[in-house]
Formats: C-alpha cells, structure tokens, sequence
C-alpha cells in the first residue's frame, strides 16, 4: 500500500514524541508499504512567527532576538534529546543552524524596512515547518531508516501567488510530485516533506492557508496516486459533538466526503476548508488518527459508505459567538430585484465572508450570519454604502450560535425536521433563523449563543448519537 502520513505540531513538539512519531512510520513502512511522510510546524510556531511579524512591522528588535533565542533552544533542544547518534546529530544541529541564520537575516533586513508584504510574509511563515521537518527526517535516520527531507516547494507543489491563501496547480504539480518521489520510494527513502508551503512559478514560497499541511498532504496524495491518507493528530477521530458540550459524544466511524466538508466548515476537528479537495477528485480515503492512541482506529473519511451508513444523522456542530444581521428594506425591497447583489457585492469587495443566509417569500428583509470579528466591517460596509439608499435599517444580534445537524441520513428522509425542532423546543430554545441546503446533508439554525448548549445536547438526545456506538 502506499500511504501519505501527515503529523500535525501536536504530535512532534517534544524529543520524545518526534521519536514516537519516527516509530509509527517505520513500522508502516516496515510492514512493505511506501510512506511518504508530511510534517507540521512544533505546535505554537506558526502563530509565533505571525505574531513575529508583527513585532518587525513595529521595527521592535529586542522582541526578535528573544524569539530566535527561543525557537533556537526548543528546535536545538529537540534535536539533541531526539537524535542519538553524533554524526547524526551534529548535522541536524547544522542544518537547523542555517535556517535559523536564513530567518535571523531575513527578519534583521525587514525590521529596518518596518514593512511586510504577503511574499515576504510567507516566506517567514514557512521556517515552521521548514526547522520541524529535517528533524523527523534526522530521527528516522537515527532509527536506521533511509529518509529524505524536503520542503513543498522542492518535492514540487507548484501554486499560484495568491500569498497566504495559494492555491495548487495539480496539474504541474502531479508531473513534479511525480518526478521528484517515485525515485525516492524505489530506491526505499522515506520522503518527509514540509506541510502548508509551495512555490509560485517564480520560485517564490507560499503558503496555502492556515491548518494547510493537511491540504498539502491530500494534494502530494493526489499527485502520486496514494492509496490512503492518514492525518494524525492529538483526537481520536471526528466526533458526533464537541466532547466539551456533550458527555458521551463518539467518535464517528465513517463520513463521506461530504459529510466531513460539512463537519469541516462547522468546526468538528479543524481542517482546512479546501484539503479535501484533491482527494474527492481521487476518491483516496482519508483516515484520521491519533498519535496517542493507536488502538483507536479513527474515523475514516471516503467516497462510498455502506449502506447503513448513509441512513443516520452522524454530528452536532457548532459555531459559537457568531453574529446574526437583518437587513430590511421596508416595501422597498419587495419584488425589487438585484436588492440582495447590492447587498452581498458591498459585504464581498469589504472581505465580509457570510456564514448563512435567509430570506423569507415576502423579501421584505435579508437575514445573515458572520464570525464576531467580520462585524465591524459588516456594519459599516452597510451603513457606508446602503442605509438610506435600498436598505432602511440594519439590526443586529451579536452573540447567537449556528448549530448544524449534518448527515447523509436527512437526505429524502421526511421528519427529520419536525423532529429536530420538537427536541429543541421541548427544552425551550427559541431558533431565530434557518437554512438547509437543497443537499440535505446540512440542516442549521441560529439560536442565542446562550442556549447553544441546551440545544446541541437536545440534538444529540434525539438522534442517539451516544449510541451509535461507533468504535
Ligand atoms: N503550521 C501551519 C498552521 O499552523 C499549518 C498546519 O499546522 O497545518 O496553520
Ligand atoms: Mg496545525
């Protein structure tokens, strides 16, 4: 078989994890399988060097010198508990040495410039995983194994330049993927490849977004026709609710594909919102795992259920501190078309994203929700450039949750609706706004952030999803 592996920051933030990690790989690949492995930045990195960048924009020098004094310590540190054999060692110590020189001249010429752009940004992004890479390649070295480190943009993930956000072009990047690995895996190296970055085709590194290794992952999959993915991390798998609102929440045994966009999107174990993307295409499985937890065998993501599978309501998801808007127009709106283009085009071009929207037949008033922090904007962008023209007036309920049932199991089945709103009002939540796609994989409601509790445990009651009694 040959298996893509990614680790997340989480699993390789300490000497003895990265060794814990290095075992899981070789036993799989001792078992005759090809592994490629995928690795995150160390926990806590990559929102260190965003908070970094900060610093230098405010030419802040002193905060520099103790951030590389830090992240020189826990990287050398890890290196020196992890890797056992000297030569080893000192040439891993050497490596992390130089990317630590290549981040200190870069910050030390962008903190005179007080200035960042998305490029430069990125390519400080990227030391993350670019110092937490070489390391489980060293260990694995260390334990006997043959292995490579790259980064993504030298194993051949080619992206556009759309810095911070970069999307692949999976066509190249297939062709490099393909060229690059396959003489590896002959000749039985283990390739360890960095998370989250690529390069633009002028060479420049960029990165896919936030939580991106996990994309990185299915898109290297994608390119050299993996079998399995497998993205481990610190949870057992996705979950039937979040275990901190409801006690015997599960762990799911399978979701389709897209079944786990819908879970993705409403924040079941956060992934990036694109990463299943190239393996929909593929229809390579998904399986997620737990480090610390190898018994367990986790939740796995694919193309095709059995069919008892496709029958239930698989989670209860939830956003939390959300923001509801009702925009009304009086009569004005009413069998007034282009009214909600006005809207949304205002809301887009200001980088409002809308989480939900509804409108009712009588179109005398367009309601939407969007994250706490899009609400400023929102607000302004509609006051600026609306009120007292189309839109008569704005209100706001500014701390309401979305709680969404998701599962194939609603799809052309008649009740589940009656069924959901019975059980949350039984516990007397009042729901303020709805939305169902026409796919039926998603119903979700707005309730005040106060009762989401209440709700999710009504929901998660009513369908026995404590019971499922999945792993
Ligand atoms: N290190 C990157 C981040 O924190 C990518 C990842 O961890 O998936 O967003
Ligand atoms: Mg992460």
């Amino acid at each position: 078989m040959r298996i893509v592996m990614k680790f997340g920051g989480t699993a390789i933030n300490s000497a003895d994890k990265v060794i814990h990690v290095a075992n899981i790989i070789k036993s799989q690949k001792e078992g005759n399988n090809d592994v490629i492995v995928v690795i995150s930045a160390m926990r806590g990195m990559t929102d260190e060097l965003l908070a970094m960048s900060e610093d230098v924009k405010k030419g802040d020098k002193v905060s520099i010198t103790s951030f590389l004094e830090n992240t020189t310590k826990s990287h050398l540190s890890v290196i020196d508990m992890a890797v056992k054999d000297v030569k080893l060692k000192n040439e891993a110590k050497y490596a992390t040495t130089m990317l630590l020189k290549e981040l200190k001249d870069i910050l030390g010429g962008i903190v005179l410039l007080t200035e960042i752009t998305p490029k430069s940004l990125d390519y400080i992004m990227s030391f993350g995983e670019r110092l937490s890479t070489p390391i489980v390649s060293f260990v694995l070295r260390d334990l006997g194994m043959a292995a490579e480190h790259l980064t993504g943009k030298e194993a051949g993930i080619l992206t556009d330049s759309n810095f911070g956000e970069a999307r692949p072009l999976m066509d190249t990047t297939k062709l490099r993927l393909v060229h690059k690995i396959e003489p590896l895996l002959k000749a039985n190296v283990i390739p360890v490849i960095t998370g989250f970055i690529g390069a633009d085709q002028h060479g420049n590194i960029t990165t896919i977004g936030r939580g991106g290794s996990d994309y990185a992952a299915t898109i290297i999959s994608a390119g050299i026709n993996a079998d399995e993915v497998w993205l481990w991390s610190d949870v057992d798998g996705l979950m039937t609710a979040d275990p901190k609102i409801v006690r015997d929440a599960t762990v799911i045994k399978e979701v389709s594909f897209a079944e786990a966009m819908e879970m993705a999107l409403f924040g079941a174990k956060y992934m990036h919102p694109r990463a299943l993307e190239p393996v929909i295409d593929t229809k390579i499985p998904v399986r997620i795992r737990n480090t610390f937890n190898l018994q367990h065998q986790g939740t796995v993501i694919s193309q095709d259920l059995p069919k008892e599978s496709q029958k239930i309501v698989k989670s209860i998801t939830a956003i939390r501190h959300t923001a509801l808007i009702d925009v009304g127009g009086g009569g004005g709106m009413v069998g007034a078309p282009g009214m909600a283009a006005k809207i949304f085009y205002a809301l887009a071009k200001n980088k409002v994203n809308i989480m939900m929207i509804s409108q009712s037949p009588s179109e005398s008033s367009i309601s939407m929700v969007v994250r706490k922090n899009d609400l400023d904007k929102a607000i302004t962008t509609l006051d600026l450039n609306l009120l007292g023209k189309v839109v008569k007036q704005v209100s706001v309920n500014d701390d309401v949750a979305v709680v969404a049932v998701v599962g194939s199991g609603m799809r052309g089945i008649k009740g589940v609706a009656a069924r959901v709103f019975n059980a949350v009002a039984k516990r007397n939540v009042n729901v303020i706004m709805i939305a169902q796609g026409s796919s039926e994989l998603n119903l979700a409601f707005v309730v005040k952030d106060s009762d989401c509790e209440q709700a999710v445990r009504a929901l998660h009651d009513e369908f026995e999803l404590g019971k499922i009694g999945l792993n």
